[in-house]
């Protein structure tokens, strides 16, 4: 690779409200927690990261350093808030990670949860987000790029586009918007538009392409970002159509020349059974026959019937209806009749939490259900499974599935969105099409055929499963050249409006 000069290195901000390990509710915190560290080994970018410090980020497992106090934020509704910033790094970089104290917006203890009663949901995010631009000017870090994630810091181009457009010191920032889920669009009342520093009539052009009577945030980042993709190639064409397009399909299809997917990767080395310090047994290819002593370890734990041969099937998940849960509810008494047991590892709707403590207490000896959210737990569960199952309505990337599969534990999922792009049938894992249940216990039928009648089939499956390659290596070049092509349409941009003075 050509030698970077230093002034020409990129330098990226991250502004996200999740990041591995830090803070994660989902795949979108895996991807901030890794992305940034191969865009600075592999392009030698300057990357920065800003996250809300959140009551639950332990504070001594990631030791942080007060660099500013009491900084005074000029909110956008004209009054001023107070925060503290901590400097800490993503561990084993030197990728900065400022965390963002501001106690009287982030209330609660999980990443998404910070209601208070008269208050709009969104605003803590929309206020982090108007505080991480006012950071940079406060530490003097003119970023190239301002990369967001989802709805929650959607204002930031929008701001740069208007409340900032003659602000010098953001001249030449550009902004890439990744969406890692189309289903979250932060919607408020036009009412709140005075709350952000702008008009009701400033956030109008959005429903043009989507008929509503509420600012759409998304709407508004897909709208004014220099450059937009998501998270795989598949879900980007889904995104188009209005099946998957959740009513954003026409301004994305509007925005087609500067949209595109790149399929998320993981890393690796978090997520390796030779070294992870959650798998009990440690194994690789050459040594699969290990992997089952994990699984009786996981029976034991929950108090499963203990047995090397039975097929053991998991789902680690947020329970939301997107995840097709109510599949597996529909095949559970099916599965148990073929001999398989299940374990599921998920947090979120209550309804559905539900569903699988009374399959617990149901089938005691053949299921089990973990309600709550918890990283080491799933890599345990990961190495002990014999299978995973992913039925999604739809699914930008999937990480679980790509996790799975480094851990020779075989997918079996829904064919959409990055599921698609991932998993291929008879030789990964195994596919099917159609959202019902008949389609989805012909999937779960064939690979508990193979487990139990092709033994050799299925360690060949298990091998190649492992084998894949879904690190982040070819997906960063394609954010390189995202990066790049943003800053052109930034300058584009900048032309146009000094033609037309
Ligand atoms: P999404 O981003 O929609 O939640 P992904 O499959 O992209 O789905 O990413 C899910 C990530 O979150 C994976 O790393 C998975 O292991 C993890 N995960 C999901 N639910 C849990 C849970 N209850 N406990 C621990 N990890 C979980």
């Amino acid at each position: 690779m050509a030698k970077i000069k230093y002034k020409d290195r990129l330098k990226v901000l991250f502004v996200t409200s999740e990041a591995a390990p830090l803070a994660k509710a989902g795949g979108l915190g895996d991807v901030a927690g890794s992305l940034p560290k191969v865009l600075a080994r592999d392009y030698h970018m300057e990357v920065r990261i800003v996250l809300p410090k959140y009551k639950s980020i332990n504070m001594e497992k990631f030791p942080a350093e007060q660099i500013m106090n009491d900084i005074k934020l000029k909110m956008p509704n004209n009054h001023s808030e107070k925060m503290d910033v901590y400097k800490t790094y993503l561990p084993g970089t030197i990728i900065p990670v400022y965390l963002l104290d501001m106690p009287e917006l982030f209330v609660g203890e999980d990443v998404y949860d910070h209601n208070v009663q008269g208050r709009d949901t969104h605003i803590p995010f929309v206020y982090f987000s108007k505080a991480a631009i006012e950071l940079v000017k406060a530490m003097d870090w003119k970023p190239d790029i301002i990369h967001i994630q989802d709805w929650m810091m959607g204002l930031i181009p929008k701001w740069l586009k208007t409340t900032y457009l003659d602000n010098a010191f953001f001249k030449d920032t550009s902004v890439v918007l990744t969406v890692h889920n189309i289903a979250y669009q932060g919607k408020l009342d036009y009412k709140s538009a005075k709350l952000f520093g702008l008009k009701k009539s400033q956030f109008k052009r959005v429903s043009k392409f989507n008929p509503s009577d509420e600012i759409n945030i998304l709407g508004e980042a897909i709208l004014n970002s220099d450059m937009i993709n998501t998270v795989s190639p598949n879900y980007a064409r889904e995104l188009l159509t209005k099946k998957y397009g959740f009513g954003l399909q026409k301004l994305l299809r509007f925005k087609k020349k500067n949209f595109t997917g790149i399929l998320n990767g993981i890393d690796y080395s978090n997520f390796d059974p030779r070294t992870n310090p959650d798998t009990p047994v440690k194994y690789w290819i050459e040594n699969l026959d290990k992997k089952v002593e994990n699984k009786l370890i996981l029976q034991k734990k929950f108090g499963l019937t203990q047995s090397p041969d039975l097929p053991l099937i998991c789902a680690i998940t947020r329970l939301t209806h997107q995840k097709g849960l109510d599949l597996i509810d529909d095949v559970l008494k099916e599965l148990t009749d073929m001999g398989a047991q299940f374990i599921i590892l998920g947090s979120g709707a209550e309804s559905i939490e539900k569903i699988f403590i009374k399959a617990e207490k149901e089938y005691p000896k053949a299921v089990a259900a973990e309600m709550r959210f918890d990283a080491d737990l799933a890599q345990t569960i990961y190495a002990g499974s014999d299978m995973l199952l992913m039925p999604s309505r739809f699914e930008p990337c999937g990480l679980s599935q790509i996790i799975a599969m480094r851990f020779g534990t075989i997918p079996i999922v829904r064919h959409t969105g990055g599921l698609a792009d991932t998993v291929t049938d008879g030789t990964t894992g195994f596919v099917f099409r159609h959202y019902d249940k008949n389609a989805f216990l012909w999937a779960i039928r064939r690979a508990v055929d193979v487990y139990y009648n092709q033994k050799d089939h299925w360690r060949k499956m298990q091998t190649n499963a492992m084998k894949e390659d879904f690190s982040w290596t070819s997906s960063t070049k394609k954010y390189l050249w995202l990066y790049k092509k943003a800053i052109q349409n930034h300058k584009q941009f900048l032309k146009a409006r000094d033609e037309s003075k």
